[in-house]
């Protein structure tokens, strides 16, 4: 990998889902049969990273993965999508990020997050990613490694003038003020905004007001997605909020969706620097409304060459 090519960059996380479809939920010390098991490859991290090269951006994943099974097939998953893996560590020392999943008839879920591996990213390997880093045109965190990593990275590379894109999710209660002062643009979903602000978000307007308030904590642009009514893209206190709305389509499954409009925004940041960020914004959202209209997360993201022309 030549350290001065690459697009997008993302610290995060790897977790294999290992799901199992059962008529019910077992009670605790039950066991039942299931009727379909299937491995998927998810992780905020990953998901958003896959999203990005599928879109043709040239990328590289910072991340842990155990010495295991489950790391080398993740590793494979990230080569079948042409995303560099010379930054992506095998330890002994814990196993690949898991999440066990037993989803019943009724589409609820019971769910166990084992994070493993990804708790162990830290600052060794960061200054190892240090020149691919400083080199790239963006820069992904999410939460799902150690928050403070996550902060190291986004400094990194604002020292650098790598624009950072920081989706804030899972929410962590009393979030540091330095995350946001990292962002170029913050992103997270309706019930995260919630969560940072205290106030609830139910309208486009809410996510407007909201959105003005979580600027005003430092960052550069705010933008809050909202599942079928696209987004709201916040961009100076004086301005008004706009909102991007998506196009109207049936959803099969929105696992995964607010990854794949975080890695076609990386995606549009790194490759269509022309176009403005409500622009962008707009793109992303039918991007991943495409997700919601099949299956599973990454098998529902699509190819470059499944999206309209226009997207280009
Ligand atoms: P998350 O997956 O983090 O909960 P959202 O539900 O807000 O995030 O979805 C992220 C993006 O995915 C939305 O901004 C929108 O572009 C798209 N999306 C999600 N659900 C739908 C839907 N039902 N119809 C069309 N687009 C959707």
């Amino acid at each position: 990998m030549s350290a001065d090519c690459l697009d997008v960059v993302v610290v995060g996380s790897c977790m294999t889902d290992l799901v199992s479809q059962a008529p019910r939920l077992p009670k605790a010390g039950e066991t039942i049969h299931g009727h379909k098991f299937f491995i998927g490859f998810g992780g905020k991290g990953a998901n958003q990273c896959i999203q990005a090269a599928r879109m043709g951006a040239r990328t590289a994943m910072v991340c842990k993965v155990g010495k295991d099974f489950f790391g080398d097939n993740y590793i494979q998953n990230f080569k079948n999508n042409c995303v560099s893996t010379e930054l992506v560590k095998q330890t002994d020392e814990a196993a690949t990020g898991a999440a066990s999943i037993i989803v019943n008839d009724a589409g609820e879920n019971a769910i166990v997050i084992v994070a493993g591996a990804n708790m162990l990213l830290g600052d060794e390997d960061l200054q190892h990613a240090w020149p691919v880093l400083s080199r790239a045109k963006v820069l992904v965190c999410q939460l799902e490694i150690s928050p403070d990593t996550s902060l190291q990275a986004l400094r990194m590379a604002q020292q650098r003038h790598v624009k950072t894109i920081f989706n804030a999710a899972p929410a962590i209660p009393d979030l540091s003020a330095d995350f946001y002062k990292a962002s170029d643009i913050f992103c997270c979903n309706e019930t995260e905004a919630e969560l940072f602000t205290g106030s609830a978000v139910s309208t486009v307007e809410d996510a407007g007001r909201v959105g003005l308030e979580l600027l005003k904590r430092g960052c550069g642009s705010v933008i809050i997605t909202l599942g079928p009514q696209g987004c709201v893209v916040v961009q100076s206190a004086d301005a008004t909020p706009v909102h991007v709305p998506t196009s109207k389509v049936t959803p099969v499954d929105t696992t995964g969706a607010g990854d794949s409009f975080i890695g076609a925004l990386a995606f549009y940041i790194a490759c269509c620097p022309e176009l403005s960020l409500v622009e962008m914004a707009k793109r992303a959202n039918l991007v991943a409304a495409i997700s919601v209209q099949s299956v599973g997360t990454q098998t529902s993201y699509p190819h470059r060459g499944d999206l309209p022309a226009e997207l280009f």
